[in-house]
Parts: structure tokens; C-alpha cells; sequence
């Protein structure tokens, strides 16, 4: 099978590798940026971004993916949709290994694989997945269009799509283990003034019971330990990120106990020319903001790394 060698591979096309990409082919460098399905990872599927700085009236998550992914084409960034089967990070030249057979090789590789969605592991939610158990309120809400559903979590993503739901739900109920919400106060202010919402404090989901038709109801554990039933036809667990991580080596990777990749400021990982960008490092703040600003900071190291090595590409004068 055919090796093809770059200076520098991305592995992942959210924010932060698309920045990292952007920066790289802005730089010269021989790079590719290798993405298992659409550039734009997790802010896909988020329903509003106001926070992004620059963008004075706020925009959709799937228009400022859109823009930074047109922008790291403009500058000719080399993509490639494929599902990596393995990865050798360890020695000069890194290996990663397609499903294809194709084996791609790298003086340098930035991971920037993201997070996905945690899970609440309770009896019910893996049988009623896709039946009324969902993780992603920009894909799924609509469906509930007039009915009674339940936001499970107390961070800012619950709250930012509890708040979302209520454009369709007739009202939602936010169950959180704590007495207080871990999401910023703004968010917090405008779902304490949202009539729809209604808050279920210091409770968890023990069970999702159901039927052939779906999710009929909730049982509920609260503070004290006293238990009670709540019918919803519909469940968001949002209770927070796992890393994906499956693709990576992680017996040649230094994580954080919840698997998040550990590196420097500079995102140099533990293994030379190896660095990590985005939500798959192991930080507290997990913003676009932050993963592209980490792409940009990583490709700058790569950049050091590779020792500023003469341009691969020709010059072209018309940027
Ligand atoms: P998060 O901030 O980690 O919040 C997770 C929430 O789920 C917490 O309230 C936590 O409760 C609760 N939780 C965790 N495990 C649970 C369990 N097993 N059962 C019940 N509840 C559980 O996660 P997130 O809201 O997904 O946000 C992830 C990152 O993205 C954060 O850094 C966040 O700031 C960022 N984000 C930012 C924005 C924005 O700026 N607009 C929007 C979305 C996300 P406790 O509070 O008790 O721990």
C-alpha cells in the first residue's frame, strides 16, 4: 500500500484542528488534516454560539464551523475523510494507520479528536437511545414539539439547551443532583425567567421506563432518598464530556484519570513532535474560543519543532 509523508497531520477537524490547519497551510507547511465524517466536530450541533468573539450578534454553530472550515480551505488546507484504524506516535516519524489499508506517515502529529457526550449509565437509557434518550438537543428537539421532557445536568450545556428545548416543549424539567447550577449566570438568569422551565434540585435519574412506544417516565431519586415517578416522553442527558479517544494510543499517551490527553502551554504532549489541541486535552475551560486559540498555539510548536524548514508549496502571490 501506497505511504504518503507529511510534515505535520491533524487529527480531527473541530475548531481547534481547523485553526491548527489554517495556521499550518497558512505556514507552508505539508500538512494533512484527517476527520472521520463532516469538519466542524461537536459545534455542529450546537444551536447558538453568542460568546464567539467578533460575531456581535451571535451565530450558529454550524455557520462558524462552516466559516472556519472555508477558511483553512482558502488557504489550501489538504483534508482527508477516513476512519484511522491505529496509530504509532512513538519515534521520528509517526504512523496512522486508515481502515482503507493506507498507511499515512508524519514528522509531527497534532490530535485533536474532541470529546462526546457522557452517559448517564441507569437501566433504561441504552435501550431507549434514539426512542426519546437523547444527547443533543439541536438534533433531537424538534421531535418534542408540545410535550413534557426532562434535561438531565446542571452545566452549560444543559442549561443552554434546556433553554433551546423550550422553543418546542411544552415545558421542561431540569433534574440536577446539586442545590445550584454549575452554568454561567447569564444562562442561569434567563432559565430561572423561562416559564417553560421548571427545576428539580439535589435529584437523580435511577431508571428510564418505558415502553414499545418510548420513554414514558422517570424514576427519580432525591436528597434524603426519597423516590418519585415524573412522566416525559423525552430525556436530554447532558451531564458533561468523555474523550474520544478510541483511535488513540493510549498506553503511549500521559492522561488525566478521565482520559484527557495531559500536555504543556505549548500542547506538546509527552511524546516529541506529538501535540494535543481542543477538548481531548486535559483542562477546565472547554470553549471554542479556547480550541482554536490551542490549535493556533500547537501549530506554532509543531512549527518550532520541525525547526522552521524551507516551504514545501510554491509562493502564491495572490493572497
Ligand atoms: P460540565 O460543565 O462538566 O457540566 C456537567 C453537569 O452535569 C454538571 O452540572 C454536573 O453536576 C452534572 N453531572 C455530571 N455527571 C453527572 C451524573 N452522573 N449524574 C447527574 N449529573 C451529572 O459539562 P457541559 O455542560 O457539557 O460543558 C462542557 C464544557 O463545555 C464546559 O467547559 C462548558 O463551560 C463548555 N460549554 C460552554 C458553553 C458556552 O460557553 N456557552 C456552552 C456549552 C458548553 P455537578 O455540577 O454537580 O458536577
Amino acid at each position: 500500500m501506497q505511504q504518503a509523508h507529511y510534515q505535520l497531520i491533524i487529527v480531527g477537524g473541530g475548531p481547534a484542528g481547523l485553526t491548527a490547519g489554517l495556521y499550518a497551510a497558512r505556514g507552508r507547511l505539508k500538512v494533512l488534516l484527517i476527520e472521520k465524517g463532516a469538519t466542524g466536530g461537536q459545534v455542529l450541533v450546537t444551536d447558538w454560539v453568542d460568546n464567539y468573539p467578533g460575531f456581535v450578534e451571535g451565530v450558529s454553530g454550524f455557520d462558524l464551523m462552516d466559516k472556519m472550515t472555508a477558511h483553512a480551505d482558502r488557504f489550501g488546507l489538504e483534508k482527508k475523510f477516513a476512519t484511522i484504524k491505529s496509530m504509532n506516535l512513538v519515534g521520528d516519524t509517526k504512523e496512522v494507520a486508515l481502515d482503507s489499508g493506507e498507511i499515512l506517515t508524519a514528522k509531527t502529529i497534532i490530535l485533536c479528536t474532541g470529546a462526546k457526550p457522557r452517559k448517564l449509565d441507569i437501566p433504561g437509557e441504552n435501550e431507549f437511545s434514539g426512542r426519546g434518550v437523547s444527547y443533543c438537543a439541536t438534533c433531537d428537539g424538534p421531535f418534542y414539539r408540545n410535550q413534557e421532557i426532562a434535561v438531565v445536568g446542571g452545566g452549560n450545556t444543559a442549561i443552554q439547551d434546556a433553554l433551546h428545548l423550550t422553543k418546542f416543549a411544552a415545558k421542561v424539567t431540569v433534574i440536577h443532583r446539586r442545590g445550584e447550577l454549575r452554568a454561567t449566570k447569564i444562562l442561569q438568569e434567563k432559565a430561572f425567567c423561562n416559564q417553560k422551565i421548571d427545576f428539580l434540585w439535589n435529584t437523580q435519574v435511577k431508571e428510564i421506563k418505558g415502553s414499545k412506544n418510548g420513554v414514558e417516565e422517570l424514576l427519580l431519586r432525591h436528597h434524603g432518598g426519597d423516590e418519585s415517578l415524573l412522566k416525559v416522553t423525552g430525556i436530554f442527558v447532558l451531564i458533561g464530556i468523555a474523550p474520544n479517544s478510541e483511535i488513540l494510543p493510549m498506553d503511549q499517551l500521559h492522561t488525566d484519570r478521565d482520559g484527557f490527553i495531559i500536555t504543556d502551554e505549548e500542547m506538546a504532549t509527552t511524546i516529541p513532535g506529538v501535540y494535543a489541541a481542543g477538548d481531548i486535552r486535559s483542562k477546565r475551560s472547554r470553549q471554542i474560543i479556547n480550541a482554536a486559540g490551542e490549535g493556533a498555539v500547537a501549530e506554532l510548536s509543531v512549527e518550532h519543532y520541525l525547526g522552521n524548514q524551507a516551504p514545501d508549496q510554491p509562493l502564491n502571490c495572490s493572497e
